[in-house]
């Protein structure tokens, strides 16, 4: 019997997509070692320079963009970047050393890497950012495009769905966005930091299809729909037809929810549900239209560090923060601190290999250790707030300790920038992220010391339910709407009322309609969601009231089961024609 054309999964992101897929293979994470022959050595040679030539490239295109975000000056580190790569004694060194020892490209890279920070580590001092690491950091690229080369030979010029046995954030960015229509994989988790960043992508995501590599070729046709959670491979001519259809009535209900898009989301009843977006780069603001959001939620500042070379400085910082606040002005801008561990690594920042990152060296703890990391991003926000309505938000926050550690750096950066004649805003909000369930029960403690709370879902449920959000063998069980979880924010939205302190959701979970409709029942100001969900959440508020939004909470809180809390949020959603 012929196998189904039609695969099931998760969605993960939804949206329609067409096109030729590409499979990425995942780069290994050691550097590979192998012999080469004498009469191979040409052709390893070759492949060095091809490597050159591709790392050249991407070091060029990030040079662009950053030009484009902050500025040429900042752009001018990849430009040296590239010139190292073209010093004929390096590149004779390594073909010198392949040749003599007649190892891959990839081991005689690793060398020269090895060799150039050894020799010139004892000439640094303590700066955080290394002479050395300027000079191997080019040929770091060139490892990473060895690793990678025939998949980015491959990749071609136009428009392609990447497939992969896991989604990663590196499968998501392993080509530009222009050219992304859509992502599939055999695994992965619905709220990973991948399908975060899928969703912020805008781009159709569809996970949980085992099997799914071993049926495609490079360049088949898919047809993907990311809201059903289903893979067309080898659409027939009348599939096509029925897909373009429904992607043009797609199409149209979006521009008709965009042209009330800009209004507030309100009930007739005095209800109302703040929407703002969360943003990882400067270029989601080609995404969206600012006019449609309450400000920004959640700016996952460490994207906009994962997208450099080095460390930002903080002149760098202060130039894309005050770019964010400018684009949103008057509205808010809620900046989170550094939240780097568990899968989001910068390149250039070595943290250890943990058995168990998840619950690891993350977020606020960073911060913490590395004091002087947080000091330069709270002057860099600091100085960029004046005159704008700036919050920063601290991740991963486990305890009152922290709060207060944290609450004494900030007083302390403030008082020195005034010292040092800065201006700086006398009211700026420090609010805190509800993600360790610790912090469920010192709501008490903690709400006192903070100016608002924002829960973030993605982090929470992966806590409570113990259930690694990363980890595609249990991405069943990640379950948001577990009744624990529904408790839990529950308890949060009282607590944080009853102290008068302003409460959001910035997780995923909150991109849902239905969702939403229920947090602002549970009685949350706001949410803040990707870029692609606001217009949806605001027409269900529209649509709904403050009155049958507490009823659901009220429904819901009282679900014993997952299937029970998604059964009356089912009936919301049919209500609503979602
Ligand atoms: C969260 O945990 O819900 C959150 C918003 O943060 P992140 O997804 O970046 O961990
Ligand atoms: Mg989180």
């Amino acid at each position: 019997m012929a196998r189904a054309r039609t695969i099931h999964g998760t969605s993960v992101s939804p949206g329609l997509a067409l096109g030729p897929v590409h499979v990425v293979r995942a780069a290994p994470d050691a550097v590979p070692h192998w012999s080469v022959a004498e009469e191979d050595v040409p052709a390893e040679i070759s492949r060095l320079r091809r490597a050159i030539a591709v790392a050249g490239d991407e070091l060029l295109r990030r040079q662009r963009l950053v030009a484009e975000q902050t500025g040429e000056r900042d752009a001018q580190i990849f430009a040296v970047h590239r010139m190292i790569l073209q010093d004929p004694s390096a590149v004779r060194e390594v073909e010198d050393a392949l040749r003599a020892d007649r190892v891959n490209a990839e081991t005689a890279v690793h060398q020269l890497i090895g060799k150039l920070e050894q020799t010139l580590r004892p000439l640094e001092g303590n700066s955080v950012r290394s002479y050395s690491a300027d000079l191997s950091d080019p040929w770091r690229e060139v490892l990473a495009a060895l690793m990678n080369v025939a998949q980015l030979e491959q990749v071609g010029q136009g428009k392609v769905i990447l497939a992969a046995a896991v989604l990663t954030p590196q499968v998501v960015t392993s080509v530009e966005r222009e050219r992304l229509l859509g992502i599939v994989a055999e695994a992965g988790g619905r709220f990973s930091h991948a399908a975060v960043l899928a969703r912020a992508f805008g781009v159709p995501c569809v996970v949980g299809l085992p099997g799914l590599l071993t049926r495609l070729e490079q360049g088949m046709q898919l047809a993907v729909d990311g809201g059903r959670g289903t893979v067309e491979l080898r659409p027939s001519e009348e599939a096509i037809v029925d897909f373009e259809e429904r992607r043009a009535r797609l199409e149209e209900r979006r521009a008709s929810l965009a042209e009330r898009a800009a209004e507030p989301a309100q009930t007739t009843d005095g209800g109302a549900l703040g929407v703002s977006v969360n943003i990882e780069s400067l270029r989601d603001f080609d995404i969206f239209d600012v006019s449609h959001s309450d400000g920004i939620g959640l700016c996952r500042t460490e994207f906009l560090y994962m997208e450099r070379a080095q460390f930002p400085s903080e002149e760098e910082q202060f130039r894309m923060y005050r770019r964010v606040l400018e684009r949103m002005a008057p509205k808010p801008v809620t900046l989170r601190t550094l939240d780097i561990g568990g899968d989001k690594r910068l390149p250039y920042f070595q943290t250890p290999k943990e058995e168990n990152p998840a619950l690891g060296w993350r977020g606020l703890r960073v911060s913490l250790e590395w004091q002087d990391l947080l000091r330069v991003q709270l002057r860099a926000a600091l100085r960029a707030g004046v005159g704008r309505d700036l919050r920063i938000l601290l991740p991963m926050v486990a305890s009152l300790e922290e709060v207060e550690a944290t609450r004494r750096i900030f007083d302390g950066v403030r008082a020195s920038l005034l010292e040092q004649g800065w201006e700086v805003e006398s009211d700026v909000p420090v609010g805190i992220m509800v993600e360790v369930p610790s912090v469920l029960f010192c709501l008490d403690t903690l709400l006192p010391k903070v100016d608002f709370v924002s829960v973030g879902t993605n982090d929470l449920v992966q806590y409570l339910l113990a259930v690694d959000r990363d980890n595609p063998w249990v991405s069943k069980l990640y379950e948001p709407h577990h009744p624990a979880v529904i408790r839990a924010l529950a308890n949060v939205a009282q607590a944080s009322r009853a102290a008068g302190k302003p409460c959001s959701v910035c997780g995923d979970m909150a991109d849902d309609p239905a969702t939403a409709v229920l947090l602002m029942g549970l009685g949350y100001d706001s949410v803040s969601v990707a870029p692609y969900f606001l217009p949806e959440i605001k027409y269900a508020v529209r649509r709904t009231t403050l009155a049958a939004a507490e009823d659901l909470a009220r429904e819901v809180l009282a679900q014993d089961t997952v299937e029970g809390v998604k059964r009356s949020l089912a009936v919301v959603r049919e209500r609503l024609h979602f």
